[in-house]
């Protein structure tokens, strides 16, 4: 073959495996828009892309509604699986009736079924990502949570309970750190390395000492609009928080599991390490550093005789009760101290529900490991996600801002001597 029949040979050739490909492309297109045409293009879009949105996956049922299956958050070294947050944006023209359909509510708590949705399950929305109106619910078979809304705009924020992100909890840090009463201190980093500080409010020298955590699980924004309600009152600098803060210094660590709180997790931290437990030993500093850097912190405050008189770590659940922990031992005037609590928190604030039955007993909870391990009396105090009856109503962040604004006065009386 001379050069020239070589060139046209490989010319052929070219031109042969070209139009073939093209052929070949037509022809898959073409399968693609047969079966494409016989799929009407929802106009409804399920938006997790933002900070502390819940995974998912979705899909439409033929009667329009949305399907949304959460993805379970699971505990390491265990059978426990937890959904309780969601948070999600639906897009859709404005008008538009919308269903949704959660699902994936099977918890496993303690090898056993704990789900997390019942007939009394509101939801929150809003239409701006700020105002934010409670609804109730619809359980439906199959332990599934139905909510409605109609679209009063091009896209509606819908979650479990009102958010509370990390970009909160920075606007309310830069705002309150110019007070001269506030000192924020990082004590540490989460599994993923983000920063874990530590707010004092008052006069390190007061002669009484409060420590509060909040948000060791990540669903539970209720602590955190408590805090800021609690802050806030201190901070008003007039005759009483004045009168308050002669009395007390109040530290908080205001968002344990930060790392839950960005990926929109429901209980564990990234190592699926659930931050209210094992207080009954040391913390791991790798599985757990968020639990490792506050015991070192507290190490600190212990050693330079600061130690805390109170600790309460604030959580949600669907009951709303301080839960006073009874550790071996004589816990008489811990008992004592608790009924004043309760007393108080009834006295001062809308808090109704009550307390742990005696007999009641949590080991490796904050509450209790503080007082075991370090001699601070403690408890669990849950706000109720659901519905707080004091207030007859399915409780909003406002309502939590003015319940923590009520807690100053709760602890001024709790450390008058009797
Ligand atoms: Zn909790």
């Amino acid at each position: 073959m001379n050069s020239n029949a070589f060139l046209r040979t490989l010319l052929a050739l070219f031109i042969s495996i070209h139009c073939g490909y093209s052929k070949a492309i037509k022809c898959s297109a073409a399968e693609q828009n047969l079966k494409t045409d016989s799929l009407v293009a929802p106009k409804v879009f399920i938006n997790t892309g933002f900070e502390n949105a819940s995974p998912m996956n979705w899909e439409i049922d033929s009667a329009g509604r949305i399907i949304a299956s959460l993805v379970y958050d699971h505990e390491r070294f265990s059978q426990n699986r937890a959904n309780g947050h969601w948070h999600f944006k639906v897009e859709a023209p404005a008008g538009t009736d919308i269903t949704v359909i959660l699902q994936n509510f099977d918890n496993i708590w303690n090898n056993t079924h704990a789900s997390q949705v019942s007939s009394r399950s509101p939801f929150v929305f809003s239409f701006d990502n700020k105002t934010w109106e409670s609804r109730p619910g619809e359980l439906l078979p199959g332990n599934r949570l139905q909510v409605k809304l109609k679209m009063a705009g091009p896209s509606v924020y819908i979650a479990g309970v009102e958010p509370y992100r990390i970009s909160d909890l920075d606007k309310f840090l830069a705002k309150i750190k110019t007070s001269k009463l506030v000192a924020v201190t990082q004590i540490g980093k989460t599994s993923e390395g983000r920063s874990l500080e530590i707010i004092r409010i008052g006069n390190e020298k007061a002669p009484k000492r409060i420590f509060l955590r909040a948000r060791a699980h990540a669903f539970e924004s209720g602590g955190n609009w408590t805090v800021e309600g609690l802050v806030q009152r201190l901070l008003q600098n007039d005759g009483q928080s004045k009168t308050w803060l002669k009395r007390y210094c109040v530290y908080i660590l205001p968002m344990a599991n930060k790392d839950g709180v960005a990926r929109g997790k429901t209980r564990f931290n990234s190592n699926g390490y659930d931050l209210n437990r094992k207080w009954d030993k040391e913390a791991d500093s790798l599985i757990a550093p968020e639990n490792f850097y506050l015991e070192k912190w507290m190490r600190k405050m212990i050693a330079e005789n600061r130690k805390p008189d109170l600790g309460l770590d604030l959580h949600n659940d669907a009951g709303g009760n301080l839960h006073i922990s009874r550790p071996d031992g004589d816990i008489r005037a811990y008992l004592a101290h608790m009924e004043k609590l309760e007393m108080l928190l009834r006295k001062h604030t809308w808090f109704t529900e009550g307390s742990t039955k005696p007999g009641f007993r949590n080991p490796g909870t904050l509450g209790e490991g503080f007082m075991e391990r370090f001699g601070i009396e403690a408890a669990v105090y849950e706000l109720n996600y659901e519905w707080a009856e004091g207030l007859k109503k399915a409780p909003l962040a406002a309502d939590w801002i003015s319940l923590g604004g009520m807690l100053p006065k709760v602890f001024y009386d709790y450390f008058e001597n009797p």
